[in-house]
């Protein structure tokens, strides 16, 4: 059997950085509500193999948020608990060492007729034959960069119906899988863990749909399926503003302790969504009571 035509495996999977935002709690509020709408297995995964972004208090405080939301999971998972399961991925693909300092990778770019596409440098390939760039320090630790597939990758995504087609070797380049300070990269990680998993269905914040053709791309070089994708879009503030923990968006943390009642936070949180089932919800509701609305929205793929 297909894996994605059984019940639904998803997963929240939060950067314990800081203190959980309106934002990622809509996203975590989606993420829950379409596993129990399926009647599939929710799971949470803290990823938090940057160890220097991690905040030791973020681990407790999430579990709490999620609880007073009524947002419950039926197993928990720490990247950092799971890194001999990315060394081996690491080992299968093929990828070389790169000591490239950003101001080198800059420098080739300029001298290079090719301006950077997007936002996003173009890692223009300095150590792919396996030359050591002139001049540059060999005691420099490497960083490991994978030699990203020829092939344009495309993805669609469920709950905006859009397509999103990537050239990684013109768009993105050859990238870090593990860093020179041995953190595995998100990319990586998120593939592995996902797999291994067997997590069927991605809902998560659009920030990260640009990134979804390369780990497709991971997926497809180790051998694993490629899980749904639903992208929420991102909260905006009154300005139109993306919302993020460094904008000082109210921490769901804040609300809780000052004795706000969970009810009407997933009210706003569930009208904030634009879904026609969901304009209508009383200004009090439970996560449960949102999970028949949800299934009438559509994105509750049919079960084919
Ligand atoms: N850890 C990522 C974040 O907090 C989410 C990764 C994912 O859902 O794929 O933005
Ligand atoms: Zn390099």
């Amino acid at each position: 059997m297909n894996a994605l035509e059984g019940p639904p495996v998803g997963r929240f999977a939060p950067s314990p950085t800081g203190a959980m935002h309106l934002g990622n709690a809509r996203t975590a509020l989606l993420a829950w509500l379409h596993s129990r709408a399926h009647g599939g297995r929710h799971l949470l995964r803290f990823e938090d193999l940057d160890t220097g972004r991690v905040r030791g208090w973020a681990y407790d405080a999430t579990h709490r948020d999620l609880e007073w939301l009524g947002l419950d999971w039926d197993a928990e998972y720490l990247q950092s608990e799971r890194l001999p399961l990315y060394a081996e991925a690491l080992g299968r693909l093929d990828t070389y060492p790169c000591t490239c300092t950003r101001k080198e990778i800059a420098a080739a770019i300029q001298d290079s007729a090719g301006a950077p596409h997007g936002e996003e440098a173009v890692y223009p390939g300095l150590c792919r034959d396996g030359s050591v760039l002139a001049g540059s320090d060999l005691n420099r630790p490497a960083a490991r960069r994978w030699r990203v597939p020829e092939r344009t990758v495309c993805v669609s995504d469920e709950l905006t119906g859009t397509t999103l087609c990537q050239s990684l070797a013109s768009e993105v380049g050859d990238f870090v899988l593990r860093r020179n300070d041995g953190v595995f990269a998100y990319h990586l990680a998120v593939v592995v863990d996902d797999a291994a998993m067997g997590v069927t269905d991605i809902v998560r914040g659009a920030d990260l749909w640009m990134a979804t053709p390369r780990q497709v791309a991971l997926q497809r070089a180790l051998g694993f399926p490629t899980p749904r994708y639903l992208h929420v879009p991102l909260m905006t503030d009154f300005r139109g503003e993306r919302l993020a923990k460094r904008d000082g968006a109210p921490p769901v943390m804040a609300l809780r302790e000052a004795g706000q009642s969970p009810g009407r936070v997933l009210s706003e949180l569930a009208r904030s969504l634009n879904e026609p089932s969901f304009i209508a919800v009383p200004d009090e509701i439970t996560a449960a009571e949102l999970i028949p609305l949800w299934r009438e929205t559509g994105h509750f793929h049919s079960m084919k």
